[in-house]
């Protein structure tokens, strides 16, 4: 398929004149011209794949809602395999100075080289551009779910990404360096030899109050705009007081802040254009969402749990590979497909390419085209209701006993495409 919009590597990233980037205000609100500049990463494995269905219905429900008054600029970046191969280096620094200027980005699976040593090109990204918040909105549009009634599940998991174990701050056991840690622990702090043997190793937990806030603030700001009743705030605060208890604490300040004071409750009924905030322990929670997930509508969590929490979420509508995802900052964002890379399946044509083609509807709905988003959801549903889809979702529908025809990755893009509009 071919695009006059999309500008792919060609030795260099090629910016079209055409475009113009998009910018922030001062407020980290975006400015967002009818003209963008969006750059994409293909990703690793069957990104190569995923990528171009993506483009071809993001493309078609821009074009079909707006008739030509806006148009994305694609811009390929490399990063991974690709880049490597092309450049020698992983995550290109052109990379990196392309994604700050151009503020919304979408990219997929990116793998790390087991054994290779290096960090992952995830976290280079999450950390170079500060993406705080890691959002999971996970609904069902018909596909086969493990669970009755899947309708019931709409979710968004609102998941810190700039805090708790994933700082990597590990002492393994038995190292120098776990010694002079246990030590200090031991004779400074009063800490008992039972609680820190010799061959323990130890992870640090930090969790910071300006983090917990900022990202708080946000999922409040979207509830509240996207007129969300529950909010739920999750956390075992009963035994890691100092840091998910904390959290959880500092949730509550928030929803006592001006901008939130009337609008987010924390008892009783919410009425129009408010939302109730209640605090859930993670194991009860995890239970919920199995029992009764129409309780929430958004979570608000930490690193860790909200690993957990978002992979049950999606599994309950099916899987990661029907779940879009986004990473976003202070109006700085970056949405990517949710599964990994799937190198068994990388180069056959049957990858499913739903998570990277939502991430771009929850992108289009972040630059404020919810017509277009609105489009492409529609499309999904009605395409997996004429039971089309890639082998995966076949077989999903096999199970259930249900006839179903199944299509390429291209193919299934081109059957959503159809039906936009
Ligand atoms: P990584 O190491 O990058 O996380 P992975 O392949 O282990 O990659 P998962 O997303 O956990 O990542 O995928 C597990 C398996 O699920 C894959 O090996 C593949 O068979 C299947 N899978 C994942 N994504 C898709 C997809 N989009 N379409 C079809 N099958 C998929």
């Amino acid at each position: 398929m071919k695009w006059e919009n999309v500008f792919s590597w060609e030795g260099k990233v090629r910016i079209p004149q055409e475009g113009r980037f998009i910018e922030l205000e001062e407020d980290k609100s975006l400015i967002v011209p009818n003209n963008p500049i969006i750059p994409y990463i293909e990703g690793d494995g069957i990104g190569s794949e995923i990528a171009p269905a993506m483009l071809h219905v993001v493309n078609t429900a821009v074009e079909k809602a707006y008739g030509g008054h806006r148009r994305i600029y694609w811009v390929e970046l490399l990063a991974g395999d690709k880049a490597e191969e092309k450049t020698g280096q992983r995550m290109p620094e052109e990379t990196l100075e392309v994604l700050r200027q151009a503020v919304v980005a979408i990219k997929g699976p990116l793998g790390t080289p087991v054994g290779k040593g290096g960090k992952s090109l995830n976290a280079v990204l999450r950390q170079s551009m500060d993406f705080y918040s890691a959002i999971r909105p996970v609904y069902w549009l018909g596909q086969p779910s493990p669970i009755p009634e899947p309708q019931r599940v709409n979710v968004a998991v609102f998941r810190e990404n700039s805090d708790d174990v994933y700082m990597a701050i590990e002492y393994m056991p038995k190292a120098e360096d776990t010694q002079k840690v246990r030590e200090f622990f031991i004779k400074e702090m009063k800490v008992s030899e039972y609680a820190l043997p010799e061959d323990c190793g130890i992870t640090v937990k930090p969790m910071s109050e300006y983090k917990t806030k900022r990202h708080v603030r946000k999922a409040l700001r979207w509830a509240l705009e996207n007129k969300k009743k529950v909010v739920a705030v999750v956390g075992k605060g009963n035994i890691m007081k100092a840091t998910e208890g904390a959290f959880i604490n500092w949730a509550f300040e928030v929803a006592k802040e001006p901008e939130f004071e009337g609008r987010v409750i924390t008892e009783g009924e919410p009425a129009e254009g408010q939302v109730l905030m209640l605090r859930v322990i993670t194991d009860q929670m995890l239970m919920q969402l199995v029992l009764k997930p129409e309780a929430y509508d958004v979570i608000i969590t930490q690193n860790l749990n909200g690993d957990y929490i978002s992979d049950l979420a999606s599994a309950l509508v099916g899987g990661p590979g029907f779940v879009p995802s986004g990473n976003i900052g202070d109006g700085y964002s970056l949405f990517e497909s949710t599964h990994g890379t799937a190198y068994d399946i990388a180069g056959k044509g049957i990858a499913n390419p739903l998570s990277l083609t939502l991430s771009g509807a929850m992108m289009l709905e972040y630059l404020g085209w919810k017509e277009s988003a609105q489009l492409i959801y529609e499309a999904v549903r009605r395409a997996i209701e004429d039971r089309l889809g890639t082998p995966d979702i076949a077989l999903g529908f096999r199970k259930m006993g249900v006839q179903s025809r199944e299509l390429s990755t291209m193919d299934f893009a081109e059957a959503i495409a159809e039906r936009i509009g």
